[in-house]
């Protein structure tokens, strides 16, 4: 993993419907082949966000956290597919390999909550959403950071569908 952060964004949310919605406008701006990685406590709002992202790509189930099945794999209303992977419990880089990264990534979109883990499996284009608690119960910090050529082709669509969450915490 050697790119260079090509775009930064720090947005704030207020609700879980908030988040989604932040999920969603990152979604508009995702294409085939890309991996958005979570980061972020339990409880942060890792699966909000990938709630958010599958709604506005047409997925009509519901989306629940893939702890103990390690990937789900969900139909967009398009031609691809939404992978949704959490690798918090791995304990080496070696687990991860069984999950056929690449195979996945060809279908279409993998949201990797923790993912940070295994960014050595990873290509170097990868968008980075760090999910922080805020003051109030319901506050969230989200930086939003794109790596790679890819993302720093987007970074203006990311600054326009992500603008109306730019606020102070
Ligand atoms: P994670 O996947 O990071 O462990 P979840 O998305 O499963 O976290 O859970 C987030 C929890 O926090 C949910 O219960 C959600 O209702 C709550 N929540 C409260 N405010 C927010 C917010 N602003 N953004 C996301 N989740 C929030
Ligand atoms: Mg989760």
């Amino acid at each position: 993993m050697t790119s260079d952060c090509a775009v930064t964004i720090v947005c704030c949310t207020t609700s879980v419907q908030h988040t989604r919605k932040l999920g969603g406008a990152v979604a508009t701006q995702s294409d085939t082949g890309d991996v958005i990685v979570l980061v972020g406590d339990l409880g942060a709002g890792k699966t909000a966000f990938t709630q958010g992202f599958a709604q506005a790509l047409g997925v009509t189930v519901p989306v629940t956290s893939p702890t103990f099945t390690l990937a789900n794999r969900y139909q967009t209303d398009g031609e691809m597919v939404l992978n949704h992977l959490d690798v918090y419990r791995f304990d080496q880089l070696e687990e991860a390999h069984d999950l056929a990264l690449p195979e996945l990534l060809d279908e279409g979109i993998m949201l990797v909550e923790w993912g940070d883990t295994i960014l050595a499996l990873l290509p170097p284009d990868y968008l980075k959403v760090t999910i922080r608690f805020g003051f109030g119960d319901d506050d969230r910090m989200l930086e939003v950071k794109g790596f790679g050529a890819k993302w720093q082709e987007r970074a203006k669509g990311l600054h326009e569908a992500l603008k109306q969450w730019y606020q102070p915490c």
